[in-house]
């Protein structure tokens, strides 16, 4: 896949932050064959842009922050645009996985933490949840992840599925976050 670096991020850019660039790259196939400009920012964790002209895409960029590189920024940033592609090219062949990903935030965040369990390294940025979940995001990011799964399954028929996932993770530290198998939760209660 073409991946152009800008002179300033390749300055900045470890094999290690490349490496997790190329990698995440592959969790899309809507941007396969898509010559995809990456650049440095200092600002933001990230950023992304697609560029139209003449009602057709001519860039995909985004720019991304070296330091404390995740895989959460990656993703979100190329989940943009994913959301960007549909939002304009008409010439574009409808994307892969079949739905748009609607556009905003939040929406950008629950779609990159459903793609894959590898984008969700690091809490996403844009979803409310209570600041013990990402103080140990870790105990919670599988469960999280499995919310958003459901809540996008969930959007096909109910309007206010943001609402609803994010009701959903603000009851979760009321539970404890480690998984417990039915064994353990009737260990009280046993014979032993
Ligand atoms: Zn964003």
């Amino acid at each position: 896949m073409p991946l152009r670096l800008t002179p300033l991020l390749q300055k900045r850019l470890t094999p290690r932050a490349q490496a997790m660039i190329e990698s995440s790259l592959a969790y899309f196939p809507e941007l396969d064959g898509k010559s995809i400009t990456v650049g440095y920012t200092r600002k933001h964790l990230g950023s992304a842009t697609v560029v139209y002209r003449k009602g057709i895409i001519s860039q995909l960029v985004i720019r991304l922050k070296v330091r404390k590189l995740s895989y959460q920024t990656i993703g979100h940033e190329l989940t943009h645009l994913v959301q960007g592609l549909a939002g304009g090219d008409r010439r574009a062949a409808s994307p892969v996985r079949g739905e748009h990903i609607p556009s905003g935030e939040k929406q950008c965040d629950i779609w990159t933490l459903a793609r894959d369990k590898i984008f969700c390294d690091d809490a996403p940025t844009y979803i409310r949840m209570p600041r013990v979940m990402r103080e140990r995001w870790p105990a919670y990011a599988e469960t999280v992840r499995d919310l958003c799964i459901a809540a996008i399954e969930k959007r096909k028929s109910h309007r206010l599925y943001i609402r609803w996932l994010e009701a959903e993770i603000r009851r979760l530290p009321q539970r404890p976050p480690e998984k417990i198998s039915p064994e353990q939760l009737e260990l009280p209660f046993g014979q032993g």
